[in-house]
């Protein structure tokens, strides 16, 4: 039996002044799914995720979550619902705290309450953020400020998680790190919709994926359909 999808876009249009970034792109991500969005630079992923949270020049198209309609919504919204988007390129602020970090994705929280709770579930997952609680982030590793990224959108205790490029600049050891902490938030009953350069990685750990060029969806498939695909291997997969 097919889930009824926790997110279900459909003919989502973007433009930026006369640039037509998204020219109607259809996808759906089930409940507990990590789905994954390819494609070349400037194939429309970013503003794929931007436009489900608000954040870009939104023209036309329907993007229900949870069976409700969000499309009009506004960003700090969509989070209070459970939609939160991991930027790329992090956007930390140097001068703050990894603690304040946390604390400003906290002040989006659903249900206040468990704030604390919520704060101490992340520094148990990112043990190296408790080691630097007080240290500004812009002294942290690239790897460490992408897993602040990643913990500062979970204080929001989404149900749907949004990351851009997560393994962007980061060492392959420390890529796998940051696989591992998805792949550990994942079993924790968090969805995922993820964007990454890198393919052969992010269709081991997706359960299925769109392909995008030109903005609109040009190939869709299981994981293990799109790692087998020749397209996708002639593409990405260096076959
Ligand atoms: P990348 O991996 O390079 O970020 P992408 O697949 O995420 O690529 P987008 O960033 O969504 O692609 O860009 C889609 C198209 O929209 C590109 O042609 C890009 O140049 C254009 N674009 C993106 N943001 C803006 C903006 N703020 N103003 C004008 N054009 C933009």
């Amino acid at each position: 039996p097919v889930l009824k999808p926790l997110l279900e876009v459909s003919g989502l249009k973007v433009a930026y002044g006369a640039v037509e970034a998204l020219k109607g792109v259809d996808l759906a991500v089930g409940k507990g799914q990590i789905v994954t969005l390819l494609g070349a630079n400037g194939a429309g992923k970013s503003s794929t995720l931007n436009a489900l949270v608000g954040l870009a020049g939104k023209k036309a198209g329907r993007v229900s979550f949870n069976g409700r309609d969000v499309s009009g919504l506004a960003p700090e919204q969509i989070v209070r619902l459970g939609m939160t988007l991991t930027p790329e390129g992090r956007r930390i602020f140097p001068s703050l705290t990894v603690d304040e970090h946390l604390l400003l994705g906290g002040a989006m929280h659903k249900a206040r309450g468990a704030i604390s709770e919520v704060r101490e579930d992340m520094l148990s997952r990112f043990p190296i953020l408790k080691e630097r609680l007080t240290q500004k982030a812009g002294s942290l590793s690239g790897g460490e400020q992408q897993m602040l990224a990643i913990a500062r959108s979970m204080m929001s205790s989404p149900d749907l998680l949004l990351l851009d490029e997560p393994s962007l600049g980061l060492a392959p050891q420390v890529v796998d790190l940051i696989f591992d902490l998805i792949a550990g938030l994942r079993q924790k009953g968090l969805t995922i919709l993820l964007v990454e350069q890198n393919v052969s990685l992010s269709l081991e750990i997706a359960d299925a994926g769109y392909v995008m060029a030109n903005g609109r969806v040009v190939l869709s498939g299981t994981a293990a359909e799109l790692r087998n695909s020749t397209e996708i291997q002639g593409a990405y997969l260096g076959a």
